[in-house]
């Protein structure tokens, strides 16, 4: 009699992301003992008011693995133990800058519970009970740090809008060759959009302040270079740089990477990437960093054989 093979072929041996969403709501102050008031206010703005403000935070982790018998990388009700057990219990409800040893500022290796660091120590906690690809930590809709896991990277991406006029429109082509290539967006006077921008910059945590960049500085930078700039104006005529370059979704966004990209790099972090999405169907996507040179011993080899 022949076996019949009952194994389950769930997934033929590949493997699967999934993610599990956690919500907890704690507060915090950036206040450093060894600094002035004056300084503390000076680098940390109303995040050092006393006694401290709060933040409902959302949790999104991402995991991977092979499907087991039951079609699953990992049982969801463990996944959620782990979670509720490791992070949220000891977290809801609770003044961050108490809840975790990490945080105690009166240890020298002590940091204040910035977004991106606890996004990094939540990391630690959960690495052994979950197999982490992702975690991204929202502190607010406009505020969020994603780790993967390399303590050289973390980002942080603020988010920001600006109400702007634009016309697509070549001008060397006539009316009708524009409307054949931009359609409505051609019109002669223009149309408005409600812009998002999302900044992501990369960079490595200080281990006393917990930042990946001086946040008020990152925020002011945005406000004054972008904001400030663009915000209710026709892109076409008050840019200077639209005069000849068409307004198109990619070129707002690559021409806001050009504006930050030396102004990151000259506060600490490195511009990674720039979202602007035009509307709720349309989105351009721009990576900001150069890659780095490959320079590996395969590499030199062959430089020396040459
Ligand atoms: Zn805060
Ligand atoms: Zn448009």
């Amino acid at each position: 009699m022949t076996e019949i093979n009952i194994k389950p072929s769930h997934g033929k041996g590949r493997s699967c992301v999934i993610t599990r969403r956690a919500c907890f709501s704690a507060s915090h102050r950036y206040w450093l003992p060894e600094l002035s008031p004056d300084d503390n206010a000076a680098y940390f703005g109303s995040c050092a008011l006393a006694p401290g403000h709060g933040h409902n935070y959302e949790l999104i982790v991402s995991m991977a693995g092979e499907l087991d018998a039951n079609g699953m990388v990992l049982n969801l009700s463990d996944v959620k133990k782990a979670i509720r057990s490791e992070v949220t219990a000891q977290l809801d409800f609770r003044f961050l800058n108490e809840a975790w040893p990490e945080f105690d500022l009166s240890n020298p290796e002590g940091c204040l519970p910035t977004t991106e660091a606890l996004t990094q120590i939540i990391w630690k906690r959960l690495q052994s009970h979950l197999p982490l690809v992702a975690l991204r930590l929202y502190e607010q809709p406009s505020l969020w740090a994603d780790y993967l896991g390399n303590a050289m990277d973390t980002y942080l991406t603020i988010r920001t809008h600006f109400a702007a006029a634009h016309r697509l429109a070549r001008q060397e082509l006539s009316q009708e060759e524009n409307e054949k290539i931009y359609g409505k967006c051609a019109r002669p006077n223009g149309h408005g959009h409600n812009y998002l921008v999302d900044i992501t910059v990369r960079g490595m945590i200080d281990n006393r302040t917990g930042m990946l960049c001086n946040l008020s500085s990152l925020q002011s930078l945005v406000d004054d270079l972008i904001v400030e700039t663009f915000d209710h104006t026709f892109l076409n005529k008050d840019i200077p740089y639209f005069r000849n370059c068409v307004p198109t979704a990619e070129n707002i966004a690559l021409h806001i990477a050009d504006r930050l990209t030396n102004p990151i790099s000259a506060i600490g972090a490195s511009l990674h990437k720039i979202r602007l999405q035009e509307s709720p169907n349309n989105a351009a996507e721009v990576y900001a960093e150069v890659p780095r040179l490959e320079i590996n011993p395969k590499t030199l080899n062959e430089m020396a054989t040459h």
